[in-house]
């Protein structure tokens, strides 16, 4: 095996330091001041498996570790990750040979794990199990000659991934207005799938006018959009019909992140914004606001959001309270290649999941 060199780490923005924020004002408003936090949110079980995954895989193997994009898409997980030797490139060709990489949750095409094993690397794949369903959909529809309407946005990651196993047979539907105009060899032989973060409401909007102009579109076997996106729309749905104001903590390359600000605004929140860090809020955002919503994406660590309250309560929002919509006790057990200690042994945290 090679040594390994260092390489240059892609430029992603570092955490501001907490001491730098500026509180929050206490001003008055008409009404009781409050706080509805939506739950669930924040980490669904295919981001703690994937980032127990790299912390594992740096124990056992030592640092550096390579990712293969970010593991999730939030900035200050990729960051704690960094700090522990954790190196994230933005292709497999950048990992030195021999070295031990892991592929982000988002998934990757089968061009990909060739790739990795060109250059003879140990691969562990974080990919979240509920994209892998999608992938294998796209395998077997792709097998049996469908053409597969892929809803979801492009360049994102896991459509990448999803794209990659059926590439002769899929095209991507970016928004239901794409759906007008999207063209298929055969209209009797066609299937759509999906991204598993999108809106729930945008995709059945685009599915109601892909079958106005296809009947004979077939549905995924079961819902790709994930229960994790689903949980976090139906929750703020609820909170923001009586929220003036929607505060997510997520980052802007969380596609269900930016999606939960989409549906506050739709569900009838006032305004809604989206924020890496408590820093960010503005002390605009709540002139005459009674009642702030707050929720997180999928790949938020809970201390956010805990920063985000802390802030609030500075500015007179100390009054939590949450609305829970669902209770969430998935667990998915770790990569297959980390399942096992140096010794053979089943390791004794074979499965994801914790609270953070
Ligand atoms: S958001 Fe859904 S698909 Fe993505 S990692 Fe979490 S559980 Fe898996």
């Amino acid at each position: 095996m090679s040594s390994p060199v260092a390489l240059p780490v892609p430029q992603i923005p570092r955490r501001r330091p907490t001491a730098v924020r500026e509180s929050l004002q206490d001003r008055p408003v008409d009404g009781r001041k409050r706080v509805l936090l939506a739950a669930p949110r924040g980490y669904c079980a295919g981001v703690d498996r994937a980032v127990v995954a790299v912390e594992k895989a740096l124990q056992r193997y030592g640092a550096p570790v390579y990712v293969r994009k970010q593991i999730v898409h939030n900035i200050h997980v990729v960051t704690e990750l960094e700090a522990l030797g954790a190196i994230f490139v933005d292709e497999v060709d950048e990992v030195p040979e021999g070295s031990h990489v892991v592929f982000s949750a988002h998934g990757v095409s089968p061009m990909v794990v060739s790739a990795a094993e060109d250059r003879h690397l140990h691969a562990i794949d974080a990919t979240c199990p509920l994209v892998t369903k999608v992938h294998r959909e796209a395998v077997r529809f792709a097998r049996d000659d469908f053409e597969i309407l892929l809803i979801g946005h492009d360049g994102h990651e896991e459509v990448e991934g999803t794209a990659g196993e059926a590439p002769d047979h899929v095209t991507v539907v970016n928004s239901p207005a794409e759906a007008d105009t999207v063209e298929v060899r055969d209209p009797s032989k066609v299937v759509w799938l999906s991204q598993t973060t999108l809106s729930v409401d945008e995709t059945m909007e685009t599915v109601n006018r892909l079958r106005t102009r296809f009947p004979e579109l077939q549905d995924p076997p079961s819902d790709d959009i994930c229960y994790a996106t689903q949980n976090r729309q139906v929750a703020i749905k609820k909170v923001a019909r009586d929220a003036d104001l929607v505060i997510v903590v997520g980052s802007a390359n969380s596609s269900n992140s930016v999606r939960l600000v989409e549906v506050a605004r739709e569900y009838g929140a006032k305004a809604a914004y989206r924020v890496d860090y408590a820093d960010e809020v503005q002390q605009e955002w709540l002139d005459g606001v009674a009642t702030v919503g707050v929720t997180s994406g999928a790949s938020v660590p809970e201390v956010l959001v805990q920063e985000v309250l802390q802030a609030l309560a500075e500015a007179g929002y100390g009054d939590v309270e949450e609305v829970r919509t669902a209770e969430e006790d998935l667990m998915f057990s770790l990569p297959k290649e980390l399942r096992q200690d140096v010794t053979g042994q089943r390791d004794e945290r074979a499965l994801g999941g914790r609270s953070r």
